[in-house]
């Protein structure tokens, strides 16, 4: 029986050893099949003030429709996308559909949000970032500083050259922000030279805070170091009240979590998930 069903498996994960693939089996050419297909979609979860609870923007998460096996999450292809460089185009897209989206909701509810979207290095340190970035803002007519970019720790690969497109980028009136903050290798010095606006307290640090002590200190002490450097705090996995309880005595800015409403199609009504 075992035999058998590991038999089915090699069929079924028939690999091609000259083709990079991720690990639910998906390719370069699949990306590019689904981008022509329009087959991605851009989910949105709020950023809510801690302190009266109004929503100040919008995180842009990709999911992947996919038409044989079903949605599809981040984790599942946006690493094969960075290895083939499909993020480039990939990349490009989110950015022009999360502001087309807030151009549309504007243009329906009289007000403007903020959208933030996540970047790669890969697309971060592509040559045509800046120009991408300032085409699609010119094309989609929202106004810069209604866009954030969420980098990760991994784009400090390079501090001096990081800092030099940071500042282009603020330059420009765009909103930076460290995304995951805690879980790389950024050093204290180097935080301090980046020209960011806000900083992301990652989902790990948040998980245990009311229960552990230890994470308690670290997630105040984060909020505290943010506040000297100047930059916003955002807590990310919020599930639980008290944890936004917490969140508000520690003066933290915003949250995103499922406490308020997990990532949503647009137009889906706000769905609270209870865990
Ligand atoms: P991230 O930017 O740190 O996004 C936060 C992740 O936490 C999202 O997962 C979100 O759905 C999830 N989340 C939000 N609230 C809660 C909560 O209360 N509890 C728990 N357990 N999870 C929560 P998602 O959508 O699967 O995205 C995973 C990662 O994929 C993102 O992490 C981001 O790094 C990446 N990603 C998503 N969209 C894009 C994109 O358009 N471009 C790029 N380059 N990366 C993307
Ligand atoms: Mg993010
Ligand atoms: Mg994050
Ligand atoms: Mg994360």
């Amino acid at each position: 029986h075992a035999k058998n069903s590991s038999e089915n498996q090699c069929c079924f994960f028939t690999r091609d050893m000259n083709e990079e693939m991720s690990v639910k089996g998906f390719r370069e050419s699949d990306i590019r099949k689904g981008l022509e297909a329009r087959e991605f979609q851009l989910y949105y979860q709020p950023q809510i003030s801690v302190a009266d609870g109004e929503i100040k923007g919008y995180e842009a998460l990709i999911r992947w429709e996919h038409p044989e096996h079903g949605l599809i999450y981040p984790g599942d292809f946006i690493p094969i996308a960075e290895e083939t460089r499909q993020i480039v185009p990939l990349g490009r897209w989110v950015l022009e559909e999360a502001c087309w989206q807030m151009m549309s909701w504007w243009k329906e509810g009289g007000t403007v949000s903020r959208v933030s979207v996540n970047i790669s290095a890969v697309q971060f340190y592509h040559p045509n970032f800046m120009q991408m970035v300032t085409d699609v803002l010119a094309e989609s007519g929202l106004p810069a500083d209604y866009l954030e970019l969420e980098l990760t720790e991994s784009i400090m690969q390079d501090p001096e050259q990081a800092v030099f497109i940071m500042e282009e980028m603020r330059e420009m009136g765009v909103r930076l922000s460290l995304d995951d903050f805690g879980t790389g290798y950024t050093s204290l010095s180097c935080l301090r030279n980046f020209p960011l606006n806000s900083l992301k307290i990652d989902r790990s640090f948040v998980v245990n805070m009311t229960q552990d002590s230890q994470e308690k200190a670290i997630v105040e002490a984060i909020i505290h170091m943010a506040h000297n450097l100047n930059f916003n705090v955002i807590a990310e996995g919020i599930e639980h009240e008290n944890q936004l309880q917490l969140l508000y005595d520690k003066a933290c800015d915003e949250y995103q979590g499922y406490y308020y409403s997990q990532p949503l199609p647009p137009g889906a009504e706000r769905v609270p998930e209870r865990v």
